[in-house]
């Protein structure tokens, strides 16, 4: 299994920005990129295709969308469906992100109809999942863990390759804060969501991705994927700058 080191670029970058970013990032990590190691850039649709431009032909690199709609086409103004984002050079979506959840008001169904449509259309997809901090106080990682991962695979087609769902476990109030989740709260999650996995999929639960994503630095990345059942990273902050993601890629 490849660890996934996924850079999350968000509302950032012109296409001249991303093209410059990419162009470094590619530049520092070639002829490095372990083979067991897959990098991934989820950038604005602006800069996708740009971005996918850079990407073209480097090994063990893909492009991500950082959502889609579930329709194939239709009057959905704004939205963005999975056959436009194959269109520019996706192989990837992430679908859930904390901020899509809290800011746009994405529920657990939709967030899931998002999953199911993705790989139906031949998306791999990445799906973000974690809880609050409120809900971390009150001791609920488990039960919010269970509730988003059980409406988040519901209606994944049956027959999907192990390697095309990724779930990223991002505890909220880790992210974008520079407060990272212990070791031992990171070691407890991804047990928790590796066990679940397993009652959903018991056939492909041990070669689907579990990633990390959390304020994920140069310095902390390397511990972080040392963990038991971290099978990479998703990155925020630290994945705007070529040179420091280089050397979370190459951690
Ligand atoms: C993210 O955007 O998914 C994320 C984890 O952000 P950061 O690395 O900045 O915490």
């Amino acid at each position: 299994m490849k660890k996934l080191m996924a850079a999350n670029w968000k509302m950032y970058k012109t296409r001249a920005e991303a093209k410059a970013t990419a162009e470094d990032l590619m530049n520092r990590i070639d002829g490095k990129l372990p083979t067991d190691r897959e990098v991934v850039i989820a950038a604005p649709y602006t800069a996708l295709e740009t971005v996918g431009s850079v990407l073209a032909g480097k090994q063990n690199c893909s492009l991500s969308a950082e959502n889609l709609y579930p329709a194939e086409e239709g009057a959905y103004t704004g939205e963005i469906s999975p056959r436009m984002l194959q269109d520019v050079g996706c192989v990837y979506a992430l679908a859930g992100h904390s901020e899509r959840r809290s800011i746009m008001g994405e529920t657990d169904e939709l967030v899931g109809e998002k999953v199911a449509f993705g790989l139906k259309n031949g998306l791999s997809m990445i799906l973000c999942i974690g809880e609050t901090i409120e809900e971390r106080k009150a001791g609920e990682v488990q039960k919010v863990i269970d509730r988003q991962l059980e409406a988040g695979l519901k209606n994944v087609p049956a027959d999907f390759a192990s390697e095309t769902v990724v779930i990223a476990y991002e505890p909220v109030w880790a992210i974008g804060t520079g407060e990272v989740a212990g070791e031992g709260e990171i070691v407890e999650a991804h047990g928790f969501v590796r066990k679940k996995l397993e009652k959903i999929f018991p056939e492909k639960a041990n070669e689907i991705r579990i990633l990390y994503g959390g304020s994920v630095k140069p310095g902390n990345c390397a511990q972080i994927i040392a963990l038991d059942n971290v099978d990479g990273v998703l990155v925020g902050g630290a994945s705007l700058d070529g040179e420091s993601f280089s050397q979370i890629a190459l951690a």
